[in-house]
């Protein structure tokens, strides 16, 4: 008795060797039919006895390759087609689209192994990839996921490569990107005298002459998964130096690669938690607390950013004599998003990089590493870009397709498909024109991929009326616009990512800047209500003055001079021990005339108010650098009675904790002392508040999101706070707590 199935599979199947393992177990099992990619997943016909049938649909639920991901298995009964064998079908491009695209995955173990054996017919040749591993979102121009639909199109496969992607057996099984030295792309090698190409001598040449170039203290660009990076040795301080004065970079740190996990741990502290995210697939930059020196390459911060290669190139690098400890930073001029055009690369990298790494093969669209941390709440990602984009972060249940625009800060979008919602690649800072036409380029790029109309379009944006992602959604078509205010959607992304758009909560929204529902700067919110029933502002910090605006997060003591403006007796912060600059006195006068003051509840500028009061009175350079430099320096003492922030009428007062902390400075405090009271006291505050309302509208449960959260030491103390008390305390740990994470909070929202 024969029966038949039709079988359709959802998630991240396609471009993970999904098909060849249906293929093989389908022969294991004695069942005929075929398998095919289609628009929404992988579809199959089975055909078999009864029990050949269960048993192959309970191995392909229990067993599936290692980088899929399946979302659901429907089953029908089909008609029974009388297949007298199982078949790789043709792809089937009808219908909507809404399977998944696999991110891109770090070369596997075995592919690693044969790079490295001289026998092997792939040794030292940079492109080796199998089902397991490989480029997938870097190299896809279309769905559904085809060699020809690849940058690989251009190149044909050879007889060896042919036969290992038609053998059923092979690793290689309709692996799409296949390739090695015979018919494959390759890296050449270029400096001012000459060109070293792979494809003309040994595969090795180019590769090496790079290698001598490292060690020689020469930056060398390379081309990578989804961009270029600059590439030079971390231990040579001259070499890094020369880096950041040509990038014009002038902090910021730089992100280094290690030679392997032993080269890692002997430089950062590593933990569990830090190492399973270190070698996850994803193969994040990981922030970790330093163990060595290395000069200008994280200037003033003990986190470094710490990576393990991920492509073959790399592990070649490293193999043949690298230095075991690499700066590898993305490549661009400051600010700007991260080259990978090969004409756009050599534009912009000639005056930083004495050298040339290039690949043949293009790159589809740019991705830049990703950066996460192990927090004391799980792993943080803080940006979201290789090996998590554009995975689906969330279900959001929609007739309509939605496209959510984001923040104009540390930007990436989100488009809603039939109920998922996946999100873009860390896009960047839009007030950079290369960023927001790197954000033009990705929203267009999305919508073309998954086939969707514009003018069916529900359009979300902030309720920021200059921001370039408001303009950009104000001129698009579409069916339906919607504004959402920002801080909500901070709220949303932490309760669209853990599925409670029902969830009663409340929720504390503490950032640098967001366009309020009264036109003022918000940033340190708590709201109350759910995704599906609204979000109601319910308390805030204490508003304060800021002296300048937005301009104000670039100068510590320009902040201090709109928080402390509501303070009497102050002492001369112009003298010792402050020692604040001119700048200070200028904000005064701007506060006291009424010129370009606004007022904000934003607790990152708060932090740079206290900044400036323990001992910060130079310029930030890059975004959260005060802050960073509070949270450091609160590690550096023990605990301390923590200064108050008292909680009443649904304000949060700051007062208290300025003037324990001036008087703490005037009495010889250290920095550190200050900033670790100063933590201890909002992470109080927060508790207290948090309590206090939850107990209001009787709820236990508590989210935060927001980029302030992004400090370990507060939360560190908060969660030890809350500890002893019945609240659930939920975080972002899918999208970045901080505006990269707003597009997904914007879709849900939108969904009312
Ligand atoms: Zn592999
Ligand atoms: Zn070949
Ligand atoms: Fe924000």
């Amino acid at each position: 008795m024969i029966d038949a199935r039709l079988v359709r599979v959802r998630g991240v199947v396609q471009g993970v060797g999904f098909r060849p393992f249906v293929y093989r177990l389908a022969r294991a099992h004695g069942v005929t039919g075929w398998v095919l990619n289609g628009t929404d997943g992988v579809r199959i016909h089975a055909e078999g006895a009864e029990d050949a049938l269960r048993g192959f649909l309970r191995e392909l639920e229990a067993s599936p390759p290692r980088a899929a991901s399946i979302d659901a298995i429907e089953v029908a009964v089909a008609d029974v087609g009388g297949f007298t064998d199982f078949l790789i079908r043709a792809s089937d491009a009808q219908g909507t689209t809404s399977a998944r695209i696999s991110p891109d995955l770090p070369v596997c173990d075995r592919c690693v192994a044969e790079l490295l054996d001289p026998a092997d017919r792939r040794a030292g040749y940079p492109y080796i990839n199998c089902t397991d591993c490989g480029p997938r979102f870097s190299i896809i121009h279309e769905l559904p996921y085809d060699r020809a639909q690849t940058t690989m199109s251009a190149w044909t496969m050879c007889e060896a490569c042919a036969r290992e992607y038609d053998d059923p057996h092979d690793r290689r099984f309709h692996a799409q990107p296949i390739a090695c030295a015979e018919c494959g792309p390759h890296y050449a090698f270029v400096d001012g005298e000459q060109t070293l190409a792979g494809d003309t001598g040994s595969v090795h040449g180019a590769i090496d002459a790079a290698i001598r170039a490292l060690r020689e203290g020469s930056i060398v660009a390379m081309k990578g998964i989804g961009g270029y990076h600059l590439v030079c040795d971390a231990r040579a301080p001259e070499s890094v130096r020369a880096l950041r004065e040509r990038k014009f970079r002038k902090d910021r740190p730089f992100a280094i690669m290690a030679r392997d996990l032993e080269t890692a741990s002997a430089t950062v502290h590593l933990s569990t938690a830090s190492e399973t995210l270190l070698t996850s697939v994803a193969r994040p930059i990981v922030l970790a607390p330093s163990r060595v020196m290395l000069p200008f390459v994280a200037p003033g911060t003990r986190e470094l950013g710490i990576m393990l290669p991920y492509t073959p190139l790399q592990h070649l690098l490293f193999a043949r004599g690298a230095p075991a400890l690499l700066v590898v930073t993305s490549a661009n001029r400051s600010s700007e998003p991260i080259a990978y055009r090969d004409d756009e690369a050599h534009e912009q990298l000639s005056g930083i990089a004495s050298a040339f790494l290039v690949g043949a093969r293009p790159i589809a669209r740019r991705v830049d590493d990703s950066v996460a941390r192990a927090g004391v709440l799980g792993p943080v990602i803080l940006r979201r870009a290789r090996g998590y984009a554009p995975a689906a972060a969330a279900r959001l249940a929609s007739g309509r397709p939605i496209l959510a625009v984001g923040s104009d800060l540390k930007n990436a979008v989100t488009l809603v498909v039939d109920g998922e919602a996946f999100v873009s690649q860390h896009l960047g800072d839009l007030v950079h024109h290369a960023s927001y036409l790197a954000f033009e380029e990705a929203v267009h790029d999305l919508t073309r991929m998954y086939r969707v109309q514009w003018t069916d379009l529900v359009l979300v944006h902030d309720l920021h009326p200059q921001f370039a992602s408001t303009a950009f959604a104000l001129k698009l078509p579409c069916a339906e616009r919607r504004a959402v205010q920002h801080h909500r959607a901070h709220i949303a992304s932490v309760l669209a990512e853990h599925g409670a758009l029902e969830a009663h909560v409340i929720g504390a929204a503490f950032d640098g800047t967001g366009y309020g529902d009264d036109g003022t700067i918000w940033g340190g919110e708590f709201f109350a209500g759910s995704v599906a029933t609204g979000l109601r502002r319910v308390a805030h910090l204490r508003p304060a003055s800021l002296p300048g605006g937005d301009a104000a997060a670039r100068w510590p003591v320009q902040a201090a001079a709109g928080f402390l403006s509501c303070l009497n007796d102050l002492p001369v912060l112009a003298s010792a021990p402050f020692s604040f600059p001119e700048r200070y006195r200028n904000a005064q006068r701007l506060i006291e005339c009424g010129v370009r003051t606004f007022t904000t509840t934003s607790v990152g500028r708060l932090f740079d108010a206290m900044a400036a009061i323990a001992g910060y009175t130079g310029e930030v350079t890059y975004e959260g650098q005060a802050a960073i430099w509070l949270e450091q320096s609160g590690r550096d003492a023990g605990p301390q009675t923590a200064y108050s922030f008292p909680f009443v009428d649904g304000v949060l007062d700051f007062r208290p904790a300025l003037v324990e902390a001036i008087d703490d400075r005037v009495c010889g405090r250290t920095a550190p002392e200050i900033a670790r009271a100063f933590h201890a006291g909002l992470a109080l505050g927060i508790a207290d508040a948090l309590e206090a309302l939850c107990a209001t509208e009787r709820t236990l449960d508590v989210v935060l999101s927001g980029g302030v959260f992004q400090n370990e030491l507060l939360l560190e103390d908060l969660v030890a706070r809350l500890s002893s008390t019945p609240l659930r305390l939920r975080m972002n740990r899918i999208v970045p707590p901080n505006d990269g994470g707003i597009s997904l909070g914007q879709a849900a929202l939108a969904l009312n």
